[in-house]
């Protein structure tokens, strides 16, 4: 059923019990009237009796009268009373209804004895003409009769009358009050009726709509499902559903809520703007002194504190007003324990917000250890190059006028001792390096603390990366009173350090430049302090100043790297063969091809330029272009039925770093249709001992296709004998210094005498370069060195001389290379 069924059936009784009680009442009510008339009836009836019973009375007293005196004028008049009585009479009876039975009887009664009275006056009246007219007893008994019994009637009839009006009246009564009980009973029934079915329609509504609310509260009280309503209105029952569905979504969407919550590591709070706090929910994990199984609304407050309560109340309106995201920060008190944290409101209605709490304890840990970690280096601990450029900017620009010495050291061979050492052991030399650094700033300083950390520090070391340190030092711009810094960083720095059981000597070059005098702007001021470091590495260690010389050199450092870089291009680099020959038999084996820079008039020596190649990087097309041109020369002599056993090639050590230059050397072979065995590969100690793994593997490589890999210039480097026994090699020249001293000098001669049986006991073929004199090639041949390279045979030679020189007995102008 519809609640509009409910609301039509109460209608409906109310009408239908409305119209019965109204027609019982009306029905009551014509009974009333009907009671009322008759009595109105019975009472005109009661008036005209009595009427008639008065003037019968009055004729009485005239019959009397005229029968008594016997006055003729009295005749008439008693007559027409008489008539009149009968008149009367008429209407009494005109007034009855047909039930009226006695009254008819008493009126023809009456109506006879008027008649016969009438008889007996006109009696009187014939008689009155008559002279012997006299009274007559029996005339007058006669009258007595008839008016006694007319009086008898009409007496009978007002009494009659009477009792009939007195019925009527309590008729009329009874009626009346029977009509008052009904209009009472209907209106207590009607009211009665009219509430039971309002009482059952309502309750027809009532009920489930209670139901409905209860369950609803009860569903998202205690979190169950919620509970349908199983009766009652249609309506309701639809309502119920939806609300059921509602509350349901309501539920899970409060679960997920629940669920993020849970999810959410941040400390989060529900606050309300007129309740306050609503929900508060600590940061998982908790953080020390803040681990307790649950806090309260109010414990949550009291964390707050007093202090801060105006200003977090504050950004929260602020956010409910603004509808907006605020961000605020906040420190959260528990029991000893305070810790700050970023909080983010966000308005989640128009009244509620919710609060994150972002602990930034870590943030801020990591905030420091950024901040160190971008201003200091890892390794050593000090400051690194941005944090020593920036202190030095500083320096400058607060405080121009005061003069201050910037020292720029470099480890010596580093990269040799960390590749055959390895990197722990370097990392330990850096480690020594800066704490001699930081000893020479504490003790010049006299505290016991690092001052690299302090501001207002007279001198700030640092480590710009790699093994480049550099230490500022304010207010000192006298070389000979830097001289006195310099020899107690030395003595600091060159004492021999134990590492892993090995003793090791770290030695660092430096180089000096003061502010202003070698520099206003700080990459100028570091460059030159760089340059005076480069300048004392040249000569082999120790320091410089810098000085404007310097700066010339490297002009012109810039200058041949450019006009190089142009005659690589340009191809105006050739080259130069100088033979090689076998000391037993003196026969000419191979070639060392040499190059030259032909730079307008004047020739360039390999001398000038390879260093600046190699440290520009044009080595690469440079080492390409020599090989190449070797290769064409001997793939020319070949053609021409010259024949050479092998070309010899220098390679320097970053021609191995970058690419593949096995890869480069077989396919420039492969241009010319050359074997591997036609090329030697000579190599010096520096370049391997750079990136030992890498160039180890190349040259093996190389030496597996048949190339010949010569170790040059050996005794000049890091000479290590039990070094060499790693090293994929065949042939090792011994360098032009050991040479040069081998006549007339013992101990030269027994060196020489060690490497070349060492190189035999390797399986190594030994060369000697740089032989000048008959006695030394005598000597050399007889300690067992196989081959010779020198002046005494020849100097270098361009191609054309070589081929005179070596072949003499061929006609050589015919087909050379080139023409
Ligand atoms: P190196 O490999 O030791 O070459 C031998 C050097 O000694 C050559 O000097 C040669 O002219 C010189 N020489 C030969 N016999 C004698 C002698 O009896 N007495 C004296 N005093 N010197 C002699 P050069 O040609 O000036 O070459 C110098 C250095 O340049 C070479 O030393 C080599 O290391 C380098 N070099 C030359 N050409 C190239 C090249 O194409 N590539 C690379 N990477 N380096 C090259
Ligand atoms: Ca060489
Ligand atoms: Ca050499």
């Amino acid at each position: 059923m519809h609640v509009r069924h409910y609301l039509t059936a109460v209608a409906l009784v109310c009408a239908l019990g409305g119209l019965g009680l109204a027609g019982y009442i009306f029905d009551r009510y014509g009974a009333t009237a009907v009671s009322d008339k008759l009595y109105e009836s019975e009472l005109r009836q009661q008036l005209e009796v009595m009427r008639f019973f008065d003037h019968v009375k009055r004729v009485f007293i005239t019959t009397d009268l005229l029968f008594g005196s016997l006055e003729t004028y009295m005749i008439d008049p008693v007559r027409s009373q008489a008539e009149s009585a009968q008149s009367m009479r008429g209407d009494v009876f005109d007034l009855l209804r047909p039930d009226q039975t006695q009254e008819r009887e008493h009126l023809e009664i009456s109506q006879k004895a008027i008649r016969a009275l009438i008889g007996e006056i006109e009696l009187l009246e014939e008689a009155a003409w008559s002279p012997d007219f006299t009274s007559s007893y029996e005339q007058l008994d006669r009258v007595d009769a008839i008016t006694a019994e007319l009086r008898d009637g009409v007496t009978a009839l007002a009494v009659l009358a009477g009792a009939r009006v007195q019925l009527a009246q309590a008729n009329r009564n009874t009626e009346k009050e029977r009509l008052n009980q009904a209009v009472w009973v209907a209106a207590a029934l009607y009211v009665g009726v009219a509430l039971l079915v309002l009482i059952w329609a309502s309750r027809a509504v009532s009920t489930p709509l209670a139901d409905l609310t209860a369950n609803a509260q009860e569903a998202l009280a205690d979190r169950s499902k919620f509970r349908p309503v199983p009766s009652g209105p249609v309506e309701i029952r639809e309502l119920a559903k939806h609300i059921g569905v509602f509350v349901d979504s309501l539920e899970s969407e409060i679960s997920q809520t629940q669920a993020v919550f849970n999810a959410i590591q941040d400390t989060l709070m529900v606050v309300d703007r007129h309740k306050g706090i609503e929900y508060f929910k600590p940061e998982s994990p908790q953080p020390a002194g803040f681990d307790e199984k649950g806090f309260s609304n109010k414990q949550a407050i009291e964390m707050i504190g007093d202090d801060q309560l105006d200003t977090v109340r504050g950004e929260i309106l602020a956010c409910l007003d603004e509808q907006e995201l605020r961000q605020f920060e906040v420190t959260l008190k528990h029991a000893d324990s305070s810790l700050s944290y970023e909080a983010r409101a966000t308005a989640g209605s128009e009244n509620q917000a919710i609060l994150l709490l972002r602990n930034l304890t870590e943030k801020r840990q990591a905030e420091k250890r950024i901040a160190h970690l971008a201003y200091h280096d890892g390794l050593t601990g000090l400051l690194n190059r941005a944090a020593l450029m920036q202190r030095i900017d500083q320096q400058m620009t607060t405080n121009p006028a005061q003069p201050f010495a910037l020292f720029f050291l470099d480890a010596d061979r580093f990269k040799t001792v960390n590749d055959i050492y390895g990197h722990d052991t370097g990392d330990q030399i850096l480690q020594h390096i800066a704490s001699a650094l930081d000893n020479n700033v504490r003790s010049s300083d006299g505290v016991g603390r690092p001052v690299s950390f302090r501001e207002g520090a007279r001198q700030v070391p640092a480590r710009l990366g790699g093994d480049e340190f550099m230490l500022l030092a304010l207010g000192l711009c006298d070389e000979a009173e830097t001289a006195i810094v310099v020899e107690r960083l030395f003595a600091a720095i060159e004492a021999p350090i134990v590492v892993n059981n090995k003793q090791i000597y770290p030695s660092v070059s430096i180089g000096v430049a003061f502010y202003p005098e070698h520099g206003v702007d700080l990459d100028q001021l570091v460059n030159h302090a760089d340059q005076a470091m480069f300048e004392a590495k040249r000569n082999g260690g120790g320091f410089s100043f810098y000085n404007s010389e310097l700066g010339e050199s490297n002009r012109r450092k810039l200058t041949i790297e450019t006009k190089l870089r142009q005659a690589i291009t340009n191809e105006d680099l050739f080259l130069m063969y100088q033979p090689k020959l076998d000391l037993a038999s003196g026969d000419i084996v191979g070639a060392e091809a040499l190059v030259r820079w032909r730079d307008g008039d004047a020739i360039v020596p390999p001398d000038e330029f390879i260093p600046i190649a190699e440290s520009s990087g044009l080595i690469l097309p440079l080492g390409e272009l020599v090989m190449r041109q070797a290769a064409g020369q001997m793939y020319d002599w070949k053609q021409r039925g010259l024949d050479l056993n092998h070309v010899a090639v220098n390679v320097a050590a970053s021609q191995f770093k970058e690419g593949d230059f096995p890869a480069i050397v077989t396919g420039i072979l492969g241009e010319f249709g050359l074997l591997h065995n036609r090329l030697n590969i000579e190599i010096t100690e520096s370049s391997i001992i750079d990136d030992f793994d890498r160039t180890t593997d190349q040259l093996r490589q190389l030496r597996e296709m048949g190339c010949l890999i010569a170790m040059d210039d050996f005794g000049t480097g890091f000479s290590s004998l039990s070094y060499l026994t790693q090293l994929p090699l065949d042939v090792l020249k011994i360098d032009r210094a050991f040479v040069n001293n081998l006549v007339g000098d013992a101990q030269a001669q027994s060196i020489v005498q060690a490497i070349v049986q060492l190189s035999h006991a390797l399986g190594l073929k030994v060369v000697a370069e740089g032989i000048e004199e008959l006695e030394q090639a005598k000597i050399l041949q007889q300690m067992g060195c196989e081959e010779a390279q020198g002046y005494l045979y020849s100097a270098p030679l361009v191609a054309d001389k070589f081929e005179h020189f070596v072949w003499p007995a061929v006609r050589h102008d015919a087909g050379r290379l080139g023409a």
